[in-house]
């Protein structure tokens, strides 16, 4: 049945189907409970666990009890393993996902299934019709950049790659994208290309070829995008050759990529020209995205939660273009869709699909802890309270999302921090805060992903003035110096000199407000902090080693903490510093 031609797209029609479903997402949940249980009532796990087929949310609350992916690791490798009995879902799971694994420092085991699969087309099509409302698309092709990560065969034999790998791979996303005019320009073999920095070269090379029929650019993250328009900054010469010379860079050296390209690539020196005049006068690359690709309307990604820091740069890019962001959603399934594509991507929020799993939310409010170092301090640690139910949650409040899906996660800790910024109908509308686990922590200090992107941001502009930017960061709790020290790595364009560097070091101690930080600093529990220079390109190393663990360049999200286990990335971090600089805010 999936791989059916889908009907013409009818957007009207979609949004309607949105519509209802919202309208009545207290009764949906109970219905996609239901019938997630009654699919699943055969399962190992439910069984177990004396839900005895029952379906109801009580029962299911009263007996599943809430798991991290570690609680379900054993279940999961037990299918890997090639164990065919309904383990964790009635019918048998026959793939694996590999979560990027940004978070942990190795990819994660998950399900995944031809449930996961519909309801991605779901989400892509709803959000499809949103946003081409507002932004309609021409007839045309969108310049993704899209890549294949690697694809194996477990243990047991079942396929494994990264939910988007799999996703792109299937006839029904190929027919999803013709169905809502955004197919990429580039060949398969571009995109499922073994090489990265090959696919993106071609990729580019792609969307100039095709310049006149791109609608919009894009990427699964941010992050892509900017990767991309980097690369292009230092390659764009060497593109306009093999345009304007019919012949593929040498660099690209995959066969099947050549074959194709062969295909599309013919000498053009009027074309070749005209993108060497328009990048010749662009003003540091200023706009580059609206002059090279005249008829594109927007960029679109997902730009919210760690891609925040790449927005600037991505501006910088698409000059007049609107940024839109895209949906939310994990390896571990979708949650919800940006059905408000014109507000800006620091306000985008994302509504829920009731009827595409279970959602629970607990509820994390911040208390205020008497601290034992100094009397007045305090410091910001979340209480939990039982979990709600996807309509029962509060405007303004925080909560960590709880996921049952189709493909055998059952009250799954998804570790997200998400605030609910109002309804859509009767489903919220959630912003992405970060992920929980994220945190610097030495002692009673708390600082998260967001904290550690507000003292990033203040400290990178007195370096604007000098006209330098972090091209990214990442930090560390550093506990081998006694007392331990927060550790803030940065890649610059260019150098900047010392009195600079020393204020911004200064400048992200004085950043971390978290009273539980000041205080410990104060009282120097905390040591002071450390500003470590990075040579240029080791980000793109790190992203290099998290491909070599099987990730995919398009699931990549810079790893904003790196604990102390994470002994791949602190070797590549550690062998690239070139210089260092401690705070002396605090004495
Ligand atoms: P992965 O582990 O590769 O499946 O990535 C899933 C994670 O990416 C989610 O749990 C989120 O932390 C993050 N993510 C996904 N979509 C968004 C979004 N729209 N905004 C911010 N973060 C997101």
């Amino acid at each position: 049945m999936l791989e059916k031609k889908m009907e013409e797209f009818d957007g009207t029609k979609v949004i309607q189907e949105f519509e209802a479903v919202t309208k009545e997402a207290g009764k949906v949940q109970i219905e996609t409970l239901r019938k997630i249980l009654e699919e699943n009532a055969g399962a190992e796990y439910l069984q177990k666990l004396g839900l005895d087929g029952r379906t109801d949310v009580e029962s299911f609350k009263s007996c599943v009890p809430l798991v991290t992916h570690k609680d379900l690791e054993p279940y999961i490798q037990r299918i890997a393993d090639g164990d065919k009995s309904a383990v964790l879902t009635g019918k048998p799971i026959t793939a694996i996902s590999l979560s990027s694994g940004t978070t942990q420092g190795k990819p994660k085991f998950v399900p995944f299934n031809e449930e996961l699969l519909r309801s991605t087309m779901q989400i892509y099509r709803t959000s499809f019709a949103f946003r081409n409302r507002d932004f309609p698309i021409g007839k045309g092709k969108a310049l993704q950049f899209i890549y294949s990560g690697r694809l194996f065969k477990t243990g047991g034999g079942l396929a494994a790659s990264t939910a988007t790998t799999s996703i792109f791979r299937s006839e029904l996303f190929k027919n999803t994208m013709k169905d809502i005019q955004s197919q990429c320009v580039s060949p398969e073999e571009v995109i499922f290309g073994p090489d990265f920095h090959q696919s993106l070269y071609c990729h580019l090379l792609c969307g100039l070829i095709y310049r006149e029929d791109v609608q919009f650019v894009s990427s699964t993250f941010a992050h892509s995008i900017v990767c991309a328009f980097r690369t292009f900054e230092l390659v764009w010469e060497e593109i306009c050759t093999d345009i304007r010379e019919g012949v593929l860079n040498s660099n690209v050296t995959t066969p099947s990529i050549r074959s194709a390209m062969s295909k599309i690539l013919k000498p053009n020196p009027e074309l070749a020209d005209s993108i060497y005049r328009k990048c010749s006068g662009l003003t540091n690359w200023y706009g580059l995205i609206p002059e090279l690709w005249p008829n594109a309307k927007y960029v679109y990604g997902i730009m919210t939660g760690s891609m925040l820091p790449y927005l600037k740069k991505l501006r910088h890019y698409a000059g007049s273009l609107p940024l839109l962001s895209s949906d939310y959603g994990s390896s571990e399934g979708w949650i919800g869709a940006n059905v408000n594509p014109t507000l800006p991507p620091e306000l985008v929020t994302y509504a829920v699909f009731p009827d595409i799993g279970y959602f629970e939310f607990i509820p994390l409010r911040e208390t205020f802890e008497e601290q034992q170092l100094e009397k007045t301090a305090s410091t910001v640690l979340y209480m939990e309270s039982e979990p709600v139910g996807l309509t029962e949650v509060k405007v303004g409040e925080e909560y960590e999302i709880i996921v049952t899906n189709f493909a055998g996660l059952y009250r799954y800790r998804l570790g997200d921090v998400v605030k609910v910024m109002g309804f859509h109908n009767s489903t919220p509308e959630l912003q992405f805060v970060c992920r929980r686990s994220l945190l610097l922590t030495i002692n009673i200090d708390k600082n998260t992903e967001k904290d550690l992107q507000l003292a990033v941001e203040a400290a990178m502009k007195l370096l604007a003035e000098e006209k330098i930017e972090v091209i990214d960061y990442t930090s560390h709790v550093d506990m081998t110096s006694d007392p331990g020290h927060y550790v803030i790595y940065w890649e610059l364009s260019e150098e900047a000199n010392d009195a600079v560097l020393s204020d911004c070091c200064n400048c992200l101690d004085r950043s971390f407000v978290d009273a539980g930080y000041v205080s410990s600093r104060k009282v120097k529990a905390i040591g002071a902090l450390e500003l470590r220079l990075i040579r240029r390109g080791t980000f793109q190393k790190i992203l290099d080693h998290y491909l070599g663990l099987g990730g995919a360049v398009g699931q990549f999200k810079t790893p904003r903490c790196i604990g102390a286990s994470n002994s791949g990335v602190l070797q590549i971090l550690s062998n690239s510093v070139v210089k260092s600089y401690f705070s002396t805010v605090f004495g």
